[in-house]
């Protein structure tokens, strides 16, 4: 029973481009009262200003290949310091290769996040098979103006074309969901990212959640693990 353990409160989410990381996020967000800070939302804010910097971030984004550290690092840690965040955070997509684990590792020790208690305690593994991937990701997309996210068979509006939450009518799809991108996202998934999982394993804070099931299904078992 969820009641039997802790709350975790310091959260990280890992899995496969896909394997529903930002909408298990959000109910997760919205059960616990913290926020979900997604590593690709940071960096997509970031190609928004026009700058050099964002303009460099883009062109790795919408290749599907992985930004340098420098960009997102620093980003991170300025959003967990936050006060608001002192309560807790998670943190989807972030860190996604070895290097960047061990940054954030090194970060958990300063004095800041020791004194906090903004040390990781949970890393979830959302687990789907790479044939779900393509469906989920070709079939997804936003409310351009409040960003919840829809998919057209797992996740329809209620009314036809109407956001359920704001009422907008204008829907965005990501210009990195297409197929050759995703091909080159689960391969960097698969080379880079994946040995960030026994890295934690051997910390002895991964738990693996299987994430083929339907929305509710699959958040109902993190609701176990996380135990709200
Ligand atoms: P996501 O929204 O998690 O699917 O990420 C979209 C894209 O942002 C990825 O394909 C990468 O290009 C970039 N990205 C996101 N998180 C990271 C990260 N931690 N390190 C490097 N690049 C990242």
């Amino acid at each position: 029973m969820a009641e039997e353990h802790q709350q975790y409160r310091r959260i990280i989410l890992m899995g496969p481009p896909g394997s529903g990381k930002g909408t298990q996020g959000a109910i997760l967000s919205q059960k616990l009262g913290l926020h979900t800070y997604s590593a690709g939302e940071l960096l997509r804010e970031a190609t928004q200003s026009g700058s050099r910097e964002g303009l460099a971030i883009k062109k790795i984004i919408d290749k599907g290949n992985l930004v340098p550290a420098k960009y997102i690092v620093n980003r991170i840690k300025a959003k967990l310091m936050e006060p608001e965040n002192l309560k807790g955070y998670i943190l989807d997509g972030f860190p996604r290769t070895l290097q960047q684990a061990k940054v954030f590792e090194r970060l958990q020790h300063k004095s800041f996040f020791k004194q906090n208690h903004l040390q990781v305690d949970l890393v979830l593994l959302l687990q789907v098979p790479d044939e779900y991937v393509l469906e989920r990701i070709l079939g997804r997309s936003s409310c351009a103006t409040c960003g919840t996210l829809y998919h057209e068979k797992f996740k329809p509006t209620k009314v036809f074309g109407v956001c359920d939450v704001c009422g907008g009518k204008e829907f965005t799809k990501r210009a990195d969901d297409t197929y050759e991108t995703v091909v080159s996202r689960l391969r960097n998934y698969r080379s880079v990212t994946a040995p960030v999982i026994p890295y934690y394993e051997e910390k002895g804070l991964l738990v693996c959640v299987d994430g083929t099931g339907p929305i509710d299904v699959v958040s109902e078992k993190i609701r176990k693990i996380v135990g709200y």
